[in-house]
């Protein structure tokens, strides 16, 4: 039976989702992914991946009215359709199509967004215990892998080249200094400290990179954010590559010479220790419902061009459903110019349902640019 996606709106078999030919997606590489780890049904730092394709939209300039609200209903509901337990969520956004292929950025569009979800067996700490083997390639990428883009040709053809050799993976390196993995951070340790290169334009700002840096934390290892040099990488005691599918996997092998002692280390026993109990934690404190509980205090915020039809019509949408609103429910701010004001709503919703309503037809409103 083919798989439940989501596209547009609408769930369907994956067998039967279509899009167009001119989606600017498939033309031009113009859009933007996340991968979302689901254990035993639930988001394992969901909101944080959400934040993450969220700084993607903005960084490429592409406008989505979809709130944390909605991505978590249609993940909920995806989840449900393709059975629980261990998932990975894909979820793909594009300019969608354009009526003819041109380069520069149309500036009315209707994005593409769709999420698909696969079954995932995630490794075992033992399984992991087996490390990989990586060599290191020349970083041929752009200069913004901070955006998650699907513009993926060059990860693919590093690691593909890494396989033909027969190892695991590829290690960018860009100016002499390590990057990441060709889809996974980087983490060295030496003389028992750990080291990870800074966030920049070069790599990409992992959700198992802040994590692990967490747990690092947490174990009061000594921790540093510094470039690594390819000699530093060479000479390193461990090195790990990390991501929401990987976990913390252990290199044994780089370039054909053995990592340290060619056997996983002992910080990374620790580390991996940890992340399995914070994964489990999750999995047992944080049920999917109860990420909203209900009744609650909830800000429904809107954006829209600073005009009194505006702050009309968003409140009579708001007291369509919520008729009970406090005095000080409502708070204006101006943008700097004047043009825009942003309202916050507060309401107190009793259900997940109630808030969709509002939501929806917020969305549907011809004067509110953003509702989030
Ligand atoms: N860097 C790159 C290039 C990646 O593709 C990924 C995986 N998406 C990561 C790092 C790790 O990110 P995360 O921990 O959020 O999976």
């Amino acid at each position: 039976m083919s798989a439940t996606i989501y596209l547009n709106g609408e769930f369907m078999p994956q067998d039967q989702a279509m899009i167009s030919v001119m989606d600017r997606g498939f033309l031009f590489s113009d859009s933007i992914y996340e991968v979302i780890p689901v254990y035993r049904g639930h988001l394992f730092r969901g909101y944080e991946h959400i934040q993450r394709l969220e700084h993607s939209l903005a960084a490429i300039h592409l406008t989505l009215d979809y709130n944390w609200h909605k991505w978590h209903t249609i993940f909920q509901q995806i989840i449900e359709k393709n059975g629980s337990g261990d998932r990975l969520l894909y979820i793909h956004v594009t300019r969608g199509a354009s009526p003819v292929r041109q380069h520069i950025l149309p500036q009315k569009y209707t994005p593409t967004v769709f999420i698909a979800t696969t079954p995932y067996i995630y490794p075992t700490p033992d399984d992991l215990a087996h490390g990989i083997k990586a060599i290191t390639v020349d970083d041929t990428r752009w200069a913004r892998c901070h955006i998650k883009s699907t513009m993926l040709l060059p990860n693919n053809l590093a690691l593909t080249d890494a396989t033909h050799q027969g190892v695991d993976d590829a290690i960018f390196i860009r100016d002499g200094f390590a990057m990441e993995g060709t889809s996974s951070n980087l983490f060295i340790v030496k003389n028992g400290g750990i080291f990870t290169p800074p966030l920049s334009p070069n790599i990409l700002g992992g959700i198992t990179r802040d994590l692990t840096i967490e747990l690092a934390e947490q174990e009061n290892i000594p921790f540093e954010k510094t470039d690594i040099s390819k000699d530093q990488l060479a000479d390193a005691d461990e090195i790990w590559l990390t991501s929401s599918s990987k976990e913390i996997r252990p290199v044994l092998e780089l370039d054909g010479k053995p990592v340290g002692q060619g056997k996983v280390g002992e910080i990374w026993k620790r580390l991996i220790q940890a992340y399995q109990v914070t994964k489990q934690n999750i999995a047992d404190h944080q049920p999917k419902e109860n990420i909203l509980q209900f009744p609650c205090e909830f800000p429904i915020k809107v954006m829209g061009l600073s005009n009194n039809q505006f702050e009309i019509a968003v409140l009579s949408i708001v007291k369509k459903h919520f008729p009970k609103l406090a005095e000080n429910a409502l708070k204006t701010r101006s943008s700097k110019q004047g043009k825009y004001l942003a309202l916050t709503v507060t309401v107190t919703a009793n259900s997940k349902a109630q808030l969709d309503a509002v939501y929806h037809d917020l969305t549907d409103c011809e004067l509110v640019v953003m509702a989030l």
